[in-house]
């Protein structure tokens, strides 16, 4: 993203989220049919939180907004190879629903 958006780009978007989400509202009703056509086919997506370490070398903070996870990066501080450990809380919130999911009596 380079810009965060004026109003001008705000309200269109909001509007098409309200017709998109709460399609019976009064407001809904109230919008353009054009509006209600591009609400139903777009894309909402969670916003994304971007990936982000620190060098254990030089300390320099890196972020990359454009990704969630950030496996590995070379250090443009340094030049140091940096591989970036996944977080505890992230690795909780996914495993115990995959393990969940594996039959356990593999091999019986
Ligand atoms: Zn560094």
């Amino acid at each position: 993203m380079t810009d965060p958006g004026s109003i001008d780009e705000i309200v269109p978007w909001l509007q098409e989220a309200i017709a998109h989400f709460y399609p019976n509202s009064e407001y809904a009703a109230s919008l353009d049919p054009e509006v209600e056509e591009r609400a139903v086919h777009r894309l909402f997506l969670t916003p994304k939180t971007g990936a982000s370490a620190i060098c254990p070398h030089c300390g320099a903070p890196h972020a990359v907004p454009c990704l969630d996870e950030l496996i590995a990066l070379v250090c443009p501080q340094c030049g140091q190879p940096v591989k970036v450990e996944a977080p505890k809380v992230k690795q909780a919130a996914y495993w115990p629903s995959a393990r969940t999911a594996l039959p356990t009596d593999i091999g019986s």
